[in-house]
């Protein structure tokens, strides 16, 4: 049955096995114990979850659909492939599910400000969307180089009315982002809460925003047993980078041990330390930003750069709960290069007439290898965000394939 994991999952000190934990400095540990007491009150009463019901229905656009991607799956025989549509989500992407969650347990909290870090900026977005859906001030801190390569989102960020922040130190993307954003909020931890862009950070951020994101998994379970005379699917496939998109998929068929769940990592441009993100398959163990998980690390344990083509991917660590699965053996972790998710990305705009958010095409590349081995398998893709942010980088560092 469903929740039995989940409700034992983390530990009341925020651990999934050895995993997770908060590692905060002295000043910040009220803080953070009082957002977990107010969301463990909270989150289970009807008001809030009715609150959060109607936001889902009325403004997200929720459910998002499960759709039988019939041209995809007749193109690498073998396997059905199915999306869950998270690129249908008001904004774009599956963020909007956690961040609707934590600018109302901000308020909730007397919060006036929210703050925050983006990579791709889709994070930033969907908090800005949030902040202006509650009346709260927002700021978003971005790597230069990322506010380079997602123009459109930091322009969407400031019609929305949000403060964008750019991070000019270190290589200038997501990690830099992070220790920015965590700096501001530790000037005004009173009126101001820092709203983690995915299952990362110090507890209860990931058990809250896995929690948050469990509606993808929630409604995806149901709409495919309808499609399917009540089957469940063989395979779950989603990328990460946190890891938000993929808890929320993997959340409902935790407890359904038949259900193979992959984890996809980005690839890169190779297997050396600097070429790629790919934390759970090469990284080891270590805290960094609050919480132990794994993490790619120099020779002398400082978080080591990181690249993909995926601006949301690029993060030296990993959700504890995806390290703790993974070292279980609970999910299997695969990578998608930046070569394939290119391929992927056209494949699916030319077959389906979707075009998907370059973190989600490292889902999509991903199930393509592994569709052959399994004939008459069903695979379930968590595609996590659209693609619009990502179409001119693509077309001028790659150009169109024939
Ligand atoms: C941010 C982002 C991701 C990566 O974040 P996770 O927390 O790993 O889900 C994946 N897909 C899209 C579209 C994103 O915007």
């Amino acid at each position: 049955m469903a929740g039995k994991y989940i409700e034992k999952h983390p530990d009341e000190n925020g651990y999934f096995g050895e995993y997770g934990g908060a590692f905060l400095p002295p000043e910040l540990v009220g803080h953070f114990k009082k957002i977990s007491d107010l969301y463990e009150e909270i989150s289970g009463s009807e008001s809030f979850l009715a609150e959060l019901r109607d936001i889902r229905e009325h403004y997200q656009g929720r459910p998002t659909p499960v759709y039988f991607a019939r041209n995809l799956s007749a193109k690498h025989a073998g396997a059905n492939i199915y999306l869950k549509r998270e690129d249908l989500n008001h904004t774009g992407a599956h963020k909007l599910n956690h961040c609707m969650g934590e600018a109302l347990l901000a308020k909730h909290l007397g919060k006036k400000k929210l703050i925050a870090e983006t990579g791709a900026g889709q994070h930033g977005v969907a908090l800005a969307t949030a902040a202006a859906y509650f009346n709260l001030e927002c700021e978003i801190h971005m790597g230069e180089v990322d506010i380079e390569k997602e123009k459109p989102n930091v322009v969407r960020m400031e019609i929305l009315g949000c403060k964008v922040v750019p991070v000019s130190h270190g290589l200038k993307t997501l990690k830099e982002a992070v220790d920015s954003a965590f700096e501001a909020y530790l000037k005004d931890p009173e009126n101001s809460i820092y709203c983690i862009g995915s299952v990362v950070g110090p507890h209860p951020f990931p058990k809250m925003v896995r929690n948050f994101q469990s509606v993808v998994g929630a409604e995806a379970k149901e709409q495919f047993a309808a499609m399917t005379d009540g089957k469940l699917p063989d395979h779950v496939v989603a990328c990460v980078g946190g890891g938000s998109n993929a808890m929320g998929i993997f959340s409902a068929f935790l407890d359904d041990k038949e259900v193979k769940l992959h984890a996809v990592e980005p690839l890169g441009t190779g297997t050396k330390l600097g070429e790629h993100a790919a934390s759970l398959t090469f990284g080891k163990e270590g805290v960094l930003h609050g919480f132990k998980s794994t993490m790619l690390q120099t020779d002398d344990g400082e978080p080591a750069p990181v690249y993909s083509c995926a601006s949301g991917l690029d993060y030296p660590s990993v959700g504890p709960e995806h390290a703790h699965l993974a070292s279980k053996g609970r999910t299997i972790v695969g990578t998608a290069s930046d070569k394939e998710t290119i391929q992927a990305f056209f494949e699916l705009s030319r077959e389906e007439g979707i075009i998907p958010a370059l973190e989600s095409a490292h889902a999509v590349a991903y199930a393509a290898k592994i569709a052959p081995d399994h004939p008459g398998e069903n695979i379930l893709i968590n595609l996590s965000g659209r693609g619009d942010k990502d179409i001119d980088f693509v077309v001028e560092k790659y150009g169109l394939p024939d």
